[in-house]
């Protein structure tokens, strides 16, 4: 039986309460191993240990040797892509043409960007007169932020937790990481390559287990810790904001999303119809800057319904490493039984079904999993709770509209405001509109294409702060400003 521990100091570590937890296969639920859940003893030591190696041969390497030896990590994660691959497919069930496309590749070129970043960052400087008619100047220092909480979700694992952690520590902070409970993997076996490539012992630390009453608020509750970044729901990000205030410690948060695409009637239908394809059902529709609402033009609403049925019908579900798989499981049988409660609540609510709704018909060792079927719905109001919540799953719902001021109104009328994706050969309309909706990413005639020096982040609930490049650099840095009276 596989046993997934803690990372604490350079050392794999049970717990002192013995508590573990199942961790189970989504694709047919078989289990693949028990975790230690981390309580306050280990979280107490993680953050022990980080806040040492702040002051230990980590802070004190120059930021050209830290960052060669972060570089080392890309290296040694490609040369164990297959352990790193095996073990996030194992979490996550997701086909391994997109963990290998993907995940593990994303997740190791994180560290590189961050590195390139923080190496050739330089900082502002400015002369002035003082009254005494002499001169002085002022220079900014940028600093490491101390130790950092990564609070982690489920579904892009790597990629997610190591666009936190590269920035982190190419900024000198050291890291305590919570990954979720439903995938806790890839962050544990991280641990190794880290061992491995000489980064000191405290420097990444990883605690499993769970959110309130376990590692997660024990985590962001702790009073050694001088920032927490976060990526998952918006209602726990209100709850690590809340614990955040106590010590006055600043977050960032990358929150919650319901995504609208806006097919215009002059797009170039075909890649419209591909990139609204990918957006809704790709990871199995659990990706937070997926689809859910799309808006299409009147005169090619039914044209453009079908053929998206049409596409999604041919999403086969498999085993991962099934050639002619398109789409895995969902996560958990927890996040399961949610995406079912919505597909009912649409038929509840009398919504057409265009496709879906419900559970495939999966092979006889593969029933247990958690499976659904991509769906597609029409004919709901805009006040609507499939229209509205969150669900993160292979699900849309499509509307049709007669104008860009309609249109606008109905994309904008969203708490959450993530990402968007416009379809039309009309750029100065899709420039119009790309300042006008209230998102953090707009995507003009793509989706997901992702510049790593570029801002990152959500408006109204869908988070507060940018990473990416240089915006990384506001939240794990601190930026000093020095002043010599000449
Ligand atoms: P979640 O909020 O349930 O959990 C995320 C993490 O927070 C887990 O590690 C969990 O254990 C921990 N947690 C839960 N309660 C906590 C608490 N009170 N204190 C401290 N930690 C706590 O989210 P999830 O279900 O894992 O992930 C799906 C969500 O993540 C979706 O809402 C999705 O949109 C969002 N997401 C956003 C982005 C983005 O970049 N904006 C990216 C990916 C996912």
């Amino acid at each position: 039986m596989k046993e997934i521990k803690n990372f604490i100091n350079g050392l794999y570590v049970t717990n002192v309460s013995g508590k573990t937890y199942e961790k189970r296969n989504p694709i047919d639920n078989s289990l693949i191993g028990m975790v230690y859940e981390a309580g306050q003893p280990e979280v107490d030591s993680a953050v022990t240990a980080s806040r040492a190696a702040l002051k230990g041969p980590w802070g004190k390497l120059s930021v050209v040797d830290r960052c060669a030896m972060l570089d080392g990590l890309v290296a040694e994660i490609s040369y164990r892509f297959d352990d790193f691959l095996q073990a996030e497919i194992a979490d996550t069930g997701k086909p391994a043409h997109l963990a290998s496309h993907i995940d593990i590749p994303r997740g190791a070129a994180n560290f590189k960007i961050f590195t390139d970043t923080i190496k050739n960052v330089s900082t502002e400087s400015f002369e002035m007169r003082t009254p005494d008619g002499k001169a002085a100047r002022s220079y900014g220092v940028r600093t490491p932020r101390g130790v950092i909480a990564i609070i982690c979700p489920w579904n892009l694992p790597l990629l997610l937790m190591t666009w936190k952690a590269g920035p982190a520590l190419a900024c000198g902070n050291t890291v305590v990481v919570k990954p979720s409970e439903a995938t806790p993997s890839t962050a544990t076996l991280l641990g190794e390559v880290m061992n491995k490539v000489g980064v000191p012992p405290g420097v990444y630390n990883v605690v499993n287990g769970f959110g309130v009453n376990s590692a997660g608020s024990f985590l962001t509750a702790h009073p050694g810790v001088n920032g927490i970044t976060f990526t998952g729901e918006s209602k726990t990000g209100t709850a690590i904001m809340k614990a955040a205030a106590d010590g006055i410690r600043p977050v960032s948060l990358e929150l919650g999303g319901k995504n609208a695409a806006v097919v215009f009637a002059d797009c170039d239908f075909e890649n419209a119809l591909a990139t609204v394809t990918r957006s809704v059902f790709e990871n199995c529709g659990q990706v937070c800057l997926g689809t859910e609402r799309v808006y299409v033009e009147q005169p090619i609403f039914d044209q453009f319904v079908s053929a998206l049925k049409d596409r999604a019908a041919a999403i086969k579900p498999g085993r991962p490493f099934d050639a002619d798989t398109k789409i895995g499981p969902l996560v958990s049988k927890i996040h399961q039984k949610k995406v079912l409660s919505y597909y009912a609540k649409a038929k509840a609510e009398g919504a057409k079904i265009v496709l879906g709704g419900g559970v495939p018909d999966m092979p006889d060792d593969l029933k247990d999993g958690c499976w659904v079927e991509p769906t597609i719905w029409t004919g709901l109001p805009e006040s609507s709770s499939i229209v509205r919540e969150e669900i993160f799953g292979p699900c849309c719902h499509i509307q049709p509209f007669d104008t860009e001021e309609e249109v606008l109104n109905m994309v904008n009328d969203s708490p959450y405001g993530l990402a968007t994706s416009i379809h039309t050969q009309d750029i100065g309309r899709a420039s119009r509109l790309a300042t006008q909706i209230e998102v953090g990413l707009c995507w003009i005639n793509s989706w997901f294409l992702r510049d790593l020096r570029t801002p990152f982040g959500g408006s109204k609930q869908s988070g507060i702060g940018r990473e990416g490049g240089l915006h990384s650099l506001e939240f794990y840095t601190e930026l000093r400003n020095v002043m010599i009276k000449y």
